[in-house]
């Protein structure tokens, strides 16, 4: 690439930043800083242009049926899930990476160290899944996430039942909140996820207050693809 294009594709890439931020759909510095460096384009599927990798928009990967999310629809999860540096994220719907290694950098930042393993991210789909490996490791954080291929709607150990994870956030549409996914919450753990029927949801908070009481919160309106699995759509 040009130095000429890289000008013009940063330059794409700040007016998406700016026009988040004013908004207020961004509003920390971490997101920001999470935005700015982790490259976008690099997670598109191959048909897509450089540019088009900053529209605000959902974009298709390949022929795979799935989409990466809009910008500002993974803007609002990242902010909602209040992240902090050395948090255990279990991500369910890797698709590229692009959305596990921008909580990667979120919470690898500040001291901790890139080579702990603090994401898990579980796609059901193999080849979407060699391809988010493949986008982590160039994006330098092959050591901080860990791909699986599976079905994430009995959360990763698939079926455990006890607290592991600080975030869930799962970015496929549910008919339900999976119950394996909110027993892998620890205590006062967050989780984000869209819940309704296709293709609109609405994007669920729900916060372990303590072992016997979760506190749901609805977010926004969301259209995602579906999640499929044991306790999810079985389509
Ligand atoms: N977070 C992704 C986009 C996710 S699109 C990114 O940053 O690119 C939703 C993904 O969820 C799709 O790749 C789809 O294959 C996957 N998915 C759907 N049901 C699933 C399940 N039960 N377990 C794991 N992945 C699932």
């Amino acid at each position: 690439m040009s130095g000429e294009s890289d000008i013009f594709l940063s330059r794409e890439k700040r007016d998406l930043i700016d026009s988040l931020k004013r908004q207020r759909i961004i509003k920390s510095e971490a997101v920001e800083k999470a935005f700015l460096v982790i490259r976008r384009e690099d997670f598109v599927w191959n048909d897509t242009s450089k540019q088009e990798a900053y529209f605000d928009e959902p974009l298709p990967l390949g022929d795979t049926g799935q989409t990466i999310s809009a910008p500002h629809m993974i803007a609002i999860m990242l902010e909602e899930l209040h992240l902090s540096p050395g948090q255990k994220i279990l991500e369910v719907g890797s698709g590229t990476g692009y959305n596990a290694c921008l909580l990667a950098h979120i919470v690898s930042s500040g001291g901790m160290k890139r080579s702990q393993q603090l994401i898990t991210t579980v796609e059901r789909d193999q080849e979407l899944a060699e391809a988010a490996r493949r986008n982590i490791e160039r994006a330098g954080y092959a050591e901080t996430i860990r791909v699986v291929t599976g079905d994430g709607s009995l959360g990763f150990p698939p079926r455990a039942e006890s607290g592991i994870y600080d975030r869930v956030i799962v970015t496929a549409g549910a008919p339900s909140v999976p119950p394996f996914l909110e027993k892998q919450l620890k205590n006062k753990g967050m989780m984000l996820i869209p819940v309704g029927n296709l293709p609109y949801q609405t994007l669920f908070r729900i916060t372990k207050v303590n072992e016997s009481r979760m506190r749901r919160e609805k977010l926004v309106t969301c259209m995602f693809v579906p999640l499929v699995g044991e306790n999810a759509y079985k389509f």
